[in-house]
């Protein structure tokens, strides 16, 4: 989901890169889960959360949105799927009763990074810290590759740059498009990029390749 705000006005004005220290580290939140509370639809799921979770938990994208652990919304003109927030504390629907993440080995991409963000600039992105976001009163300084726990980095970093442009590439392509057009590329996207089965993160790398080839070839 693209933000339209001033770096500067969100963060430490600092861009980091995966061997820079940057202070983030909240030494495993200490009964804090602010950041999984309230948060309403703003944790977008993409394809790799999707599969992470599926894989995790054994239950399949249509299963987790009738559970109502996820929700659909559109997000830059794309309908994509998000983290449902529930009760009266809007409580993330992964957060277990001791307010511990019960998916932490899968959870998302936005709850691996928080509290740092990740913008994107040409062809490649960084890392910033997000101020004023984590209430956690002195965190310290950790590698950001340690902080983001994500295997196979560079591979991931392929993906997300291929997914951010195919997103990109998807919204530009609607105005011209009928409604019903617009439905079915919509729909094509979801079912396309969430339906997974495959059975390790090498594979999913390799299958969301093929997947947006194919997807491409048919809205050339
Ligand atoms: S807000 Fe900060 S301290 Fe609280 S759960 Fe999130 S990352 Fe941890
Ligand atoms: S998936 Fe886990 S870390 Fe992310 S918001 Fe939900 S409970 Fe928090």
């Amino acid at each position: 989901m693209r933000r339209y705000v001033d770096l500067k006005d969100i963060s430490d004005g600092k861009l980091y890169g995966l061997t820079d220290m940057v202070k983030a580290d909240c030494h495993g939140c200490k009964g804090c889960h602010a950041c999984c509370t309230g948060m309403g639809d703003s944790i977008v799921l993409n394809p790799l959360d999707m599969w992470r979770l599926t894989r995790a938990l054994g239950c399949p994208f249509q299963q987790l949105l009738a559970l109502g652990k996820i929700e659909l919304h559109i997000v830059d003109g794309c309908i994509l799927p998000n983290l449902a927030m529930t009760g009266t504390e809007e409580h993330c629907s992964f957060l277990d009763a001791d307010g511990r993440c019960s998916v932490h080995s899968a959870r998302p991409d936005i709850c691996r990074l928080f509290p740092l963000g990740r913008v994107y600039e040409g062809e490649d992105f960084h890392y910033f810290l997000q101020s004023g976001e984590c209430p956690y009163p002195s965190k310290t300084k950790v590698k950001v590759s340690k902080w983001i726990d994500t295997p196979l980095y560079e591979s991931n970093r392929q993906f997300l740059l291929q997914w951010h442009k195919l997103l990109k590439q998807v919204e530009a392509k609607q105005p011209g498009l009928s409604e019903e057009e617009r439905k079915t590329l919509c729909m094509t996207l979801l079912g396309t990029f969430y339906n997974w089965n495959c059975s390790d993160e090498k594979e999913f790398y390799e299958q969301f390749r093929a997947a947006a080839t194919e997807f491409c070839s048919q809205f050339e």
